[in-house]
């Protein structure tokens, strides 16, 4: 139990931080030594330790930051495992679509020659109706006029 006189800045965060009634001496005492009698050591007196004042030493004593870390930490991992997850699923899509995609071109490629082969025969068939009206022309009579 700590009944030395304290430089407040000092004190640990648990410490109850006073000053002796009689000297005025700033004590600090540990949040366990609350409501007891020690000894002044600069006036030798019988002092009583107050009780901490609420929203001052109770609440500032920290939280082990490393215990938030290491949840924190942990859901990071899990968060990074399940991003890990649904990139290497993208991936596989991906994979997947470019298949489809060259399957698909192959396959338009071919629709493509076929498209051709039947546009040459309608270009054929076009010229053949075309020569076959420029004979008729020459052959037959002009139309009659009304
Ligand atoms: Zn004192």
């Amino acid at each position: 139990m700590t009944e030395t006189p304290h430089d407040p800045k000092l004190a640990a965060a648990t410490d109850i931080i006073f000053n002796c009634p009689f000297c005025n001496k700033s004590l600090a005492i540990d949040l366990r030594g609350a409501g007891l009698m020690v000894t002044c050591p600069d006036c030798g007196r019988d002092v009583q330790v107050p009780a901490p004042a609420p929203g001052d030493t109770l609440e500032e004593v920290p939280t082990p930051p490393m215990t938030v870390s290491a949840e924190a930490l942990a859901a990071a991992h899990t968060k990074i495992e399940r991003l890990v997850d649904s990139l290497e699923e993208i991936r596989e899509r991906r994979r997947y679509l470019e298949h489809l995609r060259t399957e698909n071109m192959a396959r338009f490629q071919q629709i493509g020659g076929e498209v051709e082969v039947i546009q040459n025969s309608l270009d054929r068939i076009v010229g053949l109706l075309q020569a076959a009206a420029a004979d008729e022309k020459k052959s037959g009579e002009p139309p009659p006029e009304s």
